[in-house]
């Protein structure tokens, strides 16, 4: 099994935080597409097994292409893999793209699951982070996806983020919860050195939350969305039940993925690419790949690393069989502190992060680390 990604490294505007690949210049998605689509060509050989799960389309803003460029793709794909297991194809979407009418061309298209990067309810935190919606536009965004018959839609929230006083975070909780949405990704902010955050904090003129106050909003987005019924299943993802991402899931179970387009990222078992052209350069046909291959010291700190990020955590069972038990008594070992300080369990051949404690897990999957 594998997964199909494209990469649409477009945006009309730049979010304060935000230190992904990304350019302003829409007038390049033409020549872009059709690049991917060349690429797709050119690359499909690159994966070893050709049964899809599921395709994403990821950004930048992928909500800037036309839904027939989308659906485009999407064909292109169907003639080059297997698709008959491919059950979600998700397009990420900015609230103020997904107007009535685009809407219903996206209905049209093999898009199932729409993901929104809606990152607040307060209008203040939206313009600080510089987005283009507003907290109503997003509410109204949902409400015109749940009539066009979206019955799979995941937003996107930020918490963390220091100036705003008390109360922002919960009532964005609460406001979506009262969504209803099938999926919740909630980040930290996270300053970036070269973001207009980042100078903004180099200036004085933004000071990070601290240690207590980033726990404390932490255990408030963790509490109130398991009270609403989101099992926490990953470290930054809640899902209703039945609706974790398959995508998603996918990268942090090591399954294969080809990732199509200026920015995006391959994985083939042992080996890893990503394509260095920029926008321009790649719209100009010019496709360059980096690439590195995975030792099995990479592929065990890599299983550690997506393990300890999920609620299942490390199946010692499987280190047994793929490394050996000396890697599981390794593990076991450098885990022990951890498990005595009660921020890692060891319950029988699992080895797991209690989803309070996600919050260290960082410090925890290094302490591991082959
Ligand atoms: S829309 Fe997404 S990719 Fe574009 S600037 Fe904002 S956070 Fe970055």
């Amino acid at each position: 099994m594998a997964t199909l990604y494209f990469h649409i490294p477009f945006c009309k505007r730049i979010c304060t935080y935000c230190d992904f690949y990304k350019v302003g210049a829409v007038a390049l998605i033409p020549r872009v597409v059709e690049v991917m689509h060349r690429e797709l060509d050119q690359r499909h050989n690159y994966l070893s097994d050709k049964r899809l799960t599921s395709i994403y389309f990821g950004g930048g803003t992928p909500s800037l292409l036309s839904a027939e460029q989308i659906e485009g793709l999407i064909a292109h794909a169907r003639q080059l893999f297997d698709c008959s297991a491919v059950e979600e194809i998700t397009l990420e979407a900015n609230p103020d793209d997904l107007t009535e009418e685009y809407i219903n061309q996206l209905r049209a298209t093999s898009i199932n699951r729409i993901s929104l990067g809606i990152q607040s309810f307060d209008d203040r935190v939206l313009q600080f982070m510089n987005r283009r919606h507003s907290a109503e536009e997003a509410v109204e965004c949902v409400a015109r996806l749940r009539s066009a018959g979206y019955d799979n839609i995941s937003i996107d929230i930020i918490f963390g983020v220091a100036g705003f006083g008390d109360g922002w975070l919960e009532e964005t909780l609460k406001r979506a919860i009262s969504l209803g949405v099938e999926h919740i990704s909630a980040y930290h902010l996270t300053v970036e050195e070269n973001t207009r955050l980042g100078l903004l904090t180099r200036r004085g003129e933004y000071t990070p939350v601290d240690e207590e106050r980033s726990e404390m909003e932490y255990l408030m987005v963790e509490r109130m969305l398991a009270e609403a019924g989101y099992e926490h299943y990953e470290v930054s993802n809640y899902a209703l039940e039945g609706r974790r991402a398959r995508h998603n899931s996918a990268y942090w179970q090591g399954v294969e993925y080809l990732g199509i387009g200026p920015g995006a990222h391959s994985f083939s078992g042992d080996n890893r690419t990503w394509c260095v052209s920029t926008a321009k350069e790649y719209g100009d046909g010019d496709i360059r790949l980096e690439g590195e291959t995975l030792t099995d010291v990479d592929h065990l700190n890599e299983y550690v690393m997506t393990s300890l990020r999920r609620a299942e955590g490390i199946d010692l069972g499987f280190v047994a069989e793929h490394y050996g038990a000396d890697e599981v008594e390794r593990i076991v070992a450098s885990a022990k502190g951890w498990v005595e300080a009660g921020v890692v369990q060891h319950r029988g051949n699992q080895l797991l992060i209690p989803t309070t404690k996600f919050m260290m897990s960082d410090a925890v999957i290094e302490s591991i680390f082959a």
